[in-house]
């Protein structure tokens, strides 16, 4: 098993102006140092400059990008941009992208080589709808997401990847622990597949409704090596206690 180091992530979607930077500030004086956390914030665009300047002890992310480098595209923003804000990630292929903008595999592995050529880690998200996980077909509807998501090259210690059903991305539904087990499990197997012993250092995050009441449950399985977090990550009260539950696990 590789080195894997905690790695709890917050997206903060279309949520967040100056002021709740302050919310930042409270996170990072609570969360950056938790032993064997890596922790990170990924803020609307528009915070992204300001918070990597306030808040220097935090990593702070994109929510999404480009797959070009330059040009003709209005309203999206670059990897040199968000580079230049100070992000040191981005989140690519979150399924409110995927679904709500019809952003394919491809176009998400186009983002996420761009984003590892400009020199930012990336987290990739994949997951299944309520009626591919009813039909039985989850894990390998979510496993040949990541094979066709992921760039040909990347160094581990830069990607990872997020397994988010889209059934409990909001909804307060979490996904049973030992369908996540399974899950975590199945896409470690296809990375082993595909890169060898490298695949041992690929975090795998869970996201889907991660609170502080269930953090500590999904983060002992194995292969749970973090949390995707929307709605919880929005408030320090709410987000530090995941971090904590992280920083827990042996
Ligand atoms: C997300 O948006 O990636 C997410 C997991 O949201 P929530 O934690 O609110 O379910």
């Amino acid at each position: 098993m590789g080195d894997r180091r905690k790695y709890i992530v917050g997206n903060w979607k279309m949520n967040g102006v100056a002021d709740t930077i302050d919310e930042a500030t409270a996170i990072a004086r609570h969360a950056t140092d938790a032993p064997g956390v890596d922790v990170a914030l990924c803020p609307p665009a528009t915070l992204v400059e300001r918070m990597a300047r306030r808040v220097p002890t935090l990593a702070v992310g994109g929510q999404d990008c480009h797959e070009c480098e330059s040009g003709a595209y209005t309203g999206s923003i670059s990897v040199a941009m968000l580079v230049d804000a100070g992000a040191r990630l981005v989140i690519v292929g979150h399924s409110e992208r995927r679904e709500g903008l019809g952003e394919s595999d491809s176009l998400v592995r186009a983002k996420a080589e761009r984003a590892l050529a400009g020199g930012l880690s990336v987290i990739v998200c994949v997951g299944e709808s309520k009626r591919i996980r009813d039909a039985g077909d989850a894990e390998r509807h979510v496993t040949a997401q990541v094979a066709a998501s992921l760039p040909e090259d990347f160094d581990p210690a830069r990607l990872a990847i997020a397994y988010e059903p889209i059934w409990a991305i909001g909804t307060g539904d979490v996904a049973k622990v030992s369908d996540v087990a399974a899950m975590h499990a199945a896409i470690r197997d296809m990375l082993r597949d595909r890169a060898g012993a490298e695949a041992a250092s690929v975090r795998i995050l869970y996201g889907g409704s991660v609170t502080g009441d269930n953090a500590a449950e999904l983060l002992a399985v194995a292969d749970v090596d973090g949390a995707l977090v929307g709605g919880a990550s929005l408030t320090a009260a709410k987000f530090v206690p995941i971090v904590e539950a992280a920083a827990a696990i042996e």
